[in-house]
């Protein structure tokens, strides 16, 4: 299949990520992770340096700031394979071993690359959120998937104004002459993904049934806007309490008991 040949585009974006501190490897955090539903005594568990956890997330160096001396951190309702992605890209810079499978695909689903992406925005890590979109742009244009296929997903757990409805908003905007969709979204599309389509339609003042981009000029585009549009390369601030996110973090905290 031509579309299973499909070169990955990678967007431009020239910021790099800021160098971790020397002492960040002195001491080891046992970061537990159990799925909602999932009982605690079947969690997952990852040694993490504590200087590398605080380095990436806003939330974890709070949490591990309030209670110094404590070494477990636990992470109920998390996917322990969604920690073991975070985890090895805390270590690695990537989210898997290779980039590229054996068949030159993209080896992560999206639907991984949007639990990475509500991960990084839960717990205030930027740069997981960036490298999360990113694949996720990749994967869909690669596969030829439309993301409005996670439209419900996107919207039950990430915020509003997140780059990854951002980014799906404006691929349907881009991409889509709303030809059936009034079928197709029949009792799936959320109110609030229609609303920030009409809200885009409006500011870009583009009727829906307009022509779209060639998928080469589209591409293009989106290559060079990217970074500016999708990415936080901002310095990490504490992400609001409320929100549609799954897990309350402020009780994701840290513990020491050991049953
Ligand atoms: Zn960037």
């Amino acid at each position: 299949m031509a579309a299973d040949r499909l070169p990955v585009v990678t967007p431009d974006c020239s910021y790099e990520e800021p160098g971790l501190s020397l002492d960040a490897f002195e001491r080891l955090i046992l970061v537990r992770a159990w799925k909602p539903y999932q009982q605690k005594k079947d969690r997952k568990e990852f040694s993490v340096h504590r200087g590398l956890l605080s380095h990436h997330s806003v939330v974890f160096r709070e949490t591990l700031q309030r209670t110094p001396r404590k070494n477990i951190l636990e992470l109920p309702g998390e996917d322990p394979d969604i920690v073991g992605s975070v985890v090895y890209w805390m270590y690695t810079g990537k989210l898997s071993q290779a980039a590229l499978d054996a068949q030159g695909k993209i080896p992560l689903t999206l639907e991984q690359l949007c639990q990475v992406f509500s991960f990084g925005e839960k717990n205030g890590i930027p740069e997981l959120r960036n490298i999360a979109i990113t694949i996720f742009f990749q994967k869909s244009v690669q596969d030829s998937i439309s993301p409005d296929t996670l439209m419900r997903w996107i919207y039950a757990n990430t915020l509003p104004g997140s780059a990854l409805r951002r980014y799906l908003v404006d691929y349907m905007v881009e991409r889509c002459n709303f030809l059936n969709v009034e079928n197709v979204w029949q009792g799936i599309a959320p109110a609030a993904f229609l609303l920030d389509i009409l809200a885009r339609l409006r500011m870009l003042q583009k009727p829906p049934s307009a022509q779209p981009p060639t998928r080469d000029e589209w591409l293009a585009d989106k290559k060079r806007v990217f970074c500016e549009r999708y990415h936080d390369h901002t310095p990490v601030a504490l992400p609001p309490n409320e929100g549609p996110v799954i897990v309350d973090l402020m009780d994701a905290g840290l513990s020491d008991d050991e049953e």
